[in-house]
């Protein structure tokens, strides 16, 4: 059993993210070894569950996945959606804003990225990188980033109104964890590619960041649109809760197969 409403925030009240320990395993009883089987077990179903719902084509997923340089996000792409048709999940990155985005409102670009019907979406980074980068740089005075969280509240409430389940993930890594992948990124010739300069710039901004994640996710944690601050510095952990959450809420949204016209069955093909 994985109790992943141990990391579910629902409610803005009372959040600390120094109360998140991100080495905590505290959803799950087992080993690492129990862990990888457990989350194998996960995907097999995510990629039946995902299946049905593109089948079904009635219901939408958005999965936002934010976390600090070398967090993870990548890899929990890569390790909880492993062997998930494509068809139906669309991965979405999100850089720094183009002329283009700037010169709209901070939603303008990612609103026609939410889900379609049957369609899985997943945010790797997203809309609050503008209460996030964008409060640490100065980027905005602060009564525009601020006023951003009722905006982002609202806008998740539309997408959740108008019949899309979100989820929102922090991959919550500590200071030390990512000092040992960054250089690990140097010290790897295989990782070299991901080294990114700006990195160590932000780095030095790491309580900055912490501060404007904590305001974030308090600002933004509701029943329906729920944070969920993943315990990531063991990739098997963070692989396990991820995992387990999408299975859990695809099995409550009772994904059924389409109806088919019961003249179908009688056809046959000559
Ligand atoms: P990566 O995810 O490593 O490819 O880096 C993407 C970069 O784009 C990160 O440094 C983000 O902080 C930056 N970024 C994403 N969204 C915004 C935004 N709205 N404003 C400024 N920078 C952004
Ligand atoms: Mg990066």
């Amino acid at each position: 059993m994985v109790r992943t409403e141990v990391h579910r925030i629902t409610s803005g009240t009372g959040f600390r993210l120094a109360d998140h320990d991100p080495r905590s395993t505290k959803a799950f009883d087992g080993d690492k070894a129990a862990a990888l089987e457990h989350q194998a077990r996960c995907n097999a179903r995510l990629e039946a569950l995902q299946e049905a719902m593109y089948a079904e084509g009635r219901q939408r997923l958005l999965v936002v996945l934010q976390a600090m340089d070398a967090g993870g996000k990548d890899g929990t792409i890569r390790s909880v959606f492993d062997g998930v048709n494509p068809q139906g999940v669309t991965v979405k990155c999100f850089k720094k804003p183009t002329e283009a985005e700037l010169a709209h409102d901070f939603l303008w670009r990612v609103h026609p990225h939410a889900p379609g019907q049957g369609e899985i979406a997943i945010w790797n980074r997203s809309h609050y990188e503008d209460v996030l980068v964008v409060r640490v740089h100065n980027l905005v005075t602060k009564p525009v980033w601020h006023r951003r969280y009722h905006h982002i509240a609202a806008f998740e409430q539309l997408l959740v109104e108008e019949g899309t389940v979100v989820l929102k993930f922090f991959l919550h890594i500590s200071k030390d964890e990512q000092q040992q992948r960054l250089q690990e990124r140097i010290d790897n010739p295989a990782k070299r590619w991901k080294w990114n300069d700006g990195d160590l710039a932000e780095r030095q901004h790491w309580d900055d960041y912490q501060s404007a994640y904590e305001d974030a996710i308090a600002a933004t944690s509701t029943k329906t649109a729920p944070w969920y601050v993943v315990p990531a510095d063991r990739n098997w952990y963070r692989n396990l809760i991820v995992s387990q959450v999408l299975v859990e809420t695809l099995e409550a949204m009772k994904i059924g197969m389409p109806e088919v016209d019961p003249k179908i069955a009688s056809i046959r093909v000559e």
